[in-house]
């Protein structure tokens, strides 16, 4: 039930879910280290019960994005490598030196930057650009950096990194690009452990595989890699029914009018919308379906505009009385997966995930608690 805070959703995470895709991608990536991207609050499912529950299944490497997120993940993980992958930000050095956690270098500048004011500090890793062209040096400086350069060693440099940009798709023509750059960066700085895969690299295997997978979507359930089945599903979401009513054929439901119903039938009203994330991009319109809910097994399509607060769904193929003020609702499940709903509003499960918000009533099972 999704109410007893007053909440009009109830978001369940499963941690052991969660822990079980981990270690299916350690022994992907074995005999590697398999690290865990937690960044964005663990991709919007809560920081602290993610890193608790990986670091219990065995996760001692954590990759956030940013220095404050760091913070938190240390609390969860004492005894953890903790790397912030947006970089160094200077004003922050304290935060890293306190908290140990490393930058992800991304330029020569930032290099210079590390090793004069975080020297002999908590250590950092090495980015270098394969063909994402976003964070990293590119090959020209990577290859141009004497590798006994004493920046390196003053910044505590360990580890060296990069990007895939489509190892979620198998035959696109970077991968092999990128996965040459990074092997002959990787020959020219032979004294820094290695990593370049996501989830979908990690999947993908063979040249994607170094000393270190940095998996992030594939441990919430999400698909990586096309062809691929994503591991377990980790998130599940209910909300409660308000209302429903009868329509009638001709009429429309909801903001613009953008659905004309072709029968009369019966619409549910659901308690959430945009603002708890469920994207308004999901709705359906004339002409065009949007993402569905399930009641009971049965698959209830989104009628008309996502409301703020309010998604309207046809139950008229389920039994009148199966459906109440009251009865719960299912958005995302086994097989109402984020990427499903993520294809319903053209964007990608990943930020379903990310924009999931603090609405819910969140139970987390499995929770290991703080072990330290
Ligand atoms: C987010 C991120 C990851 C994890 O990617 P997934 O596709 O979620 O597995 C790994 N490495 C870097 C640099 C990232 O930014």
């Amino acid at each position: 039930m999704p109410n007893e805070r007053g909440a009009g959703g109830r978001l369940t995470v499963d941690l052991d879910a969660l822990a079980t895709n981990w270690r299916t991608l350690e022994t992907r990536a074995a005999p590697g280290e398999t690290a865990a991207v937690v960044k964005a609050d663990g991709y919007g499912l809560g920081i602290a019960p993610v890193v608790r529950s990986l670091r219990a299944a065995g996760c001692k490497t954590f990759f956030v994005a940013l220095p404050e997120e760091g913070v938190t993940a240390r609390q969860h993980a004492p005894d953890a490598t903790i790397y912030i992958l947006n970089g160094f930000f200077a004003e922050a050095a304290e935060t890293y030196r306190q908290h140990r956690l490393r930058p992800v270098i991304g330029s020569l500048d930032e290099l210079d930057d590390v090793a004069r004011r975080l020297g002999e500090g908590p250590g950092a890793a090495l980015h270098v650009d394969t063909g994402m062209n976003r964070l990293g040096l590119s090959m020209e400086e990577a290859l141009a950096l004497d590798p006994a350069d004493p920046r390196l060693t003053r910044a505590g440099v360990g580890l060296l990194m990069s990007h895939p940009a489509c190892a979620d798709t198998p035959d696109h023509p970077l991968n092999a690009r990128q996965t040459e750059a990074f092997s002959a960066a990787k020959a020219h700085l032979p004294a820094l452990a290695a990593s370049l895969a996501n989830s979908a690299g990690t999947l993908a295997g063979g040249p994607f595989l170094h000393d270190l997978a940095r998996p992030g979507i594939a441990l919430y359930g999400g698909c990586a890699r096309s062809g691929e089945p994503s591991l377990r599903a980790v998130v599940r979401l209910e909300v409660r029914v308000l209302a429903v009513r009868a329509v009638k054929k001709g009429e429309s439901v909801g903001y613009g009018a953008a659905e004309t119903l072709k029968a009369d039938g019966r619409v549910a009203i659901l308690s959430a919308g945009y603002a708890d994330g469920l994207l308004r991009a999901a709705g359906s319109a004339d002409g065009h379906a949007g993402a569905a809910a399930m009641i009971a097994g049965t698959l209830c399509p989104f009628v008309g505009r996502v409301s703020m607060d309010l998604i309207a769904i046809d139950v008229s193929a389920l039994p009148e009385a199966s459906v109440t003020r009251g009865t719960i609702a299912e958005i995302l499940n086994e097989t109402l997966t984020v990427d499903r709903y993520g294809e319903a509003a053209g964007t990608i499960g990943y930020e379903v995930l990310t924009a999931l918000g603090s609405r819910y009533a969140r139970s987390y099972i499995g929770d290991p608690g703080d072990t330290r």
